[in-house]
């Protein structure tokens, strides 16, 4: 856990968050800023700054993340017709918090190149 992580405080209850669905090793919560209807941001219970610091120590996390993002998908009624995942990493990226976290984004039809 990193003491000045937004995110990391999302884990601890220290802010606020509407929290969909959690397991023992991830949290997913709604975007406080959706994109569509459906927007919500998968992350790993332990602190991973970005795709960056993912190594053979942490990568399970991130298919953890995939799964809950399935299931949420499944839950939120975008399955069928698609949806979006997205991570941004570093600031072309256009990363705004430093927890690794995975998007996504569905109930409408999403265009590419992405902005
Ligand atoms: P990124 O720009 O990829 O780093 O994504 C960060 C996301 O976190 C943005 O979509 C923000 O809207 C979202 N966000 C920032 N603060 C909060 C918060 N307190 N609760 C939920 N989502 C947040
Ligand atoms: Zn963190």
């Amino acid at each position: 856990m990193s003491d000045d992580c937004l995110f990391c405080k999302i884990i601890n209850g220290d802010i606020p968050a509407d929290i969909v669905k959690q397991t023992e090793s991830v949290c997913a919560f709604r975007d406080i800023n959706p994109q569509a209807n459906t927007h919500v941001l998968i992350i790993p219970k332990k602190h991973i700054a970005s795709t960056r610091e993912l190594n053979n120590e942490n990568i399970e996390y991130l298919s953890k993340m995939a799964f809950l993002a399935n299931q949420i998908s499944e839950e939120e009624g975008i399955n069928r017709n698609g949806y979006r995942w997205v991570i941004n990493t570093g600031d072309d990226g256009g990363q705004t918090v430093d927890h690794i976290h995975l998007h996504l984004i569905g109930g409408r039809q999403m265009h590419w190149p992405p902005g």
